[in-house]
């Protein structure tokens, strides 16, 4: 496809469309919009647009399909795939003033929310109402509720209450076209069609952008117990955890961590954390509503942790202990990267098959000489493996890791797993998709590009090689 550049007399109409404060175009105001939290990759937009309704959204969608110019979504440019990068220019559409919870409704648990609401601004507001929004990303003090629905995001509380998918009901949606339309019904169930809710999700921005949500809410579970155990090596951290669930509890989270990744943590925040002779950590979380359920449950962990040769295990006894665990957790992420250069492999398999994952990262490591640090929600196989750029030349970096990636990622498939489980493909993947889908799964999912955007100009460059 055949792009145009901006011109004086594309803004001129943007302004038109918008307003002129709605139009940003001094590179000084542009520049933030070219990076996300991927890698150390920038790609500039030439405008950034800031939208403040569904129908501005829409206008500038057609204006870019009739100019065909690219059209690049963005959330608060979290992402960890690139996504939100205009990798050819054209224009950043950022959802950042839609940011209003529009409505709680209290009489069918759900919330009705404008696409740059911050994750855990939602939280924060329907807990005092008793409710709860279950999906939590790391990132959740910061991304969008619009980006977490893109990339269907999960969180360490997934392994109880899914992922973002299970709890969106609804959307609004602007199409390239111009058109705004609903994809479903406010209802749980839905059997009326193709599900086209669902076909968003995780859609990267690349068919339509999201106007407004309709999320399910559920009723808060007032007990929560916090552990944080420790194993001397990763291999039993891993095999504890499919053993877990196969004795029937489901904690509300099941994080792990290598101890690296909890040393760099410790570093970052202060919080002081001693790790001799830890090989692994695990963040273990059972909430309820019942204190003597809980108790029970807690009982059945700790014969477990036994049974895989476990070492000291401190309970978050207090509101502030526990938020000192899941902050070393949370930190994780933002610790590598001041740490090093690095790439975030967002792998994920069938839980039982963790141990073997993560054999493999570390036979990997030794081939091909780079140091890794992972992490992850273990508690549904997803391990997140950041390779470290640190001493490593140009170009090992740039011709050696991805053959290691591409071996990574190989192992992901022949264990039943994909090579993200929630970060999305964006760019940086894309050209990996070809091990998990075949020639005629990527051409059907063209296919769908092609019906819904069928000049490009959405988000061009993503996903596809
Ligand atoms: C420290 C850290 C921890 C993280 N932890 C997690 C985690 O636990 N789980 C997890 O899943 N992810 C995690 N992430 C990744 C990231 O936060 C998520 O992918 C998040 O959902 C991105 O949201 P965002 O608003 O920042 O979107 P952006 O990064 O701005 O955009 C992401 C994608 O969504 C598209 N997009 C954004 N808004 C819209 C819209 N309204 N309509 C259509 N497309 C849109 C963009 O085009 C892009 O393709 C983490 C990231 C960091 C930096």
């Amino acid at each position: 496809m055949q792009y145009h550049k901006v011109t004086e007399e594309h803004i001129r109409k943007l302004q038109t469309i918008l307003t002129t404060e709605q139009v940003l175009i001094e590179a000084s105001q542009t520049k933030p919009y070219g990076s996300d939290y991927t890698e150390d990759l920038f790609y500039p937009p030439e405008v950034v647009v800031m939208p403040f309704t569904a129908k501005q959204v829409a206008d500038v969608l057609l204006f870019c399909n009739e100019n065909l110019i690219p059209v690049t979504p963005r959330g608060a440019g979290t992402g960890l795939s690139g996504g939100s990068l205009p990798l050819l220019g054209g224009i950043s559409l950022t959802l950042e003033k839609m940011n209003k919870i529009i409505e709680i409704d209290l009489k069918n648990l759900q919330a009705r929310v404008q696409p740059g609401v911050i994750n855990q601004e939602l939280r924060d507001a329907v807990e005092p109402l008793g409710l709860f929004y279950p999906p939590d990303p790391a990132s959740k003090g910061s991304c969008f509720l619009g980006g977490n629905i893109a990339h269907a995001s999960g969180g360490p509380r997934a392994v109880k209450y899914g992922t973002t998918k299970d709890y969106v009901l609804n959307l609004q949606v602007a199409l390239p076209n111009g058109e705004l339309i609903w994809t479903g019904a406010d209802t749980l169930n839905f059997s009326t069609g193709y599900n086209l809710t669902q076909l968003m999700v995780g859609s990267e921005g690349t068919l339509g952008v999201v106007t407004e949500i309709v999320l399910k809410l559920i009723p808060f579970p007032s007990q929560r117990l916090l552990m944080l155990t420790r194993f001397e090596n990763a291999d039993s951290a891993c095999a504890f955890i499919p053993e877990m669930m196969r004795k029937g509890i489901t904690p509300s989270a099941m994080e792990f961590m290598e101890t690296k990744a909890m040393q760099i943590a410790s570093e970052v925040t202060g919080i002081p954390m001693s790790t001799d002779g830890v090989g692994a950590f695990v963040l273990i979380e059972l909430d309820g509503n019942n204190q003597e359920t809980l108790m029970s449950d807690c009982e059945q962990v700790y014969e477990t942790l036994e049974k895989f040769g476990a070492g000291e295990t401190e309970v978050a006894e207090t509101t502030e202990q526990q938020e000192k665990f899941w902050k070393l957790r949370r930190i994780m992420g933002e610790a590598v990267k001041q740490n090093s250069i690095y790439k975030e492999e967002d792998t994920v398999v069938p839980r039982y098959e963790l141990p073997k994952l993560f054999t493999k990262v570390k036979e990997l490591e030794k081939k091909y000489g780079f140091q890794s640090v992972c992490y992850g929600h273990a508690g549904d196989g997803n391990l997140h493996v950041n390779i470290l750029k640190n001493n490593l030349s140009e170009h090992e970096w740039k011709e050696m890791i991805p053959l290691a990636v591409t071996e990574l990622f190989e192992t992901c498939k022949i264990l039943g797993g994909t090579i993200s489980g929630e970060h999305g493909i964006g760019l940086v993947q894309k050209s990996y998709l070809p091990i998990v889908y075949s020639p005629t799964h990527i051409a059907l999912m063209k296919g769908i590009k092609q019906v819904f955007d069928p000049k490009g100009i959405l988000n061009p460059g993503k996903i596809f090689g």
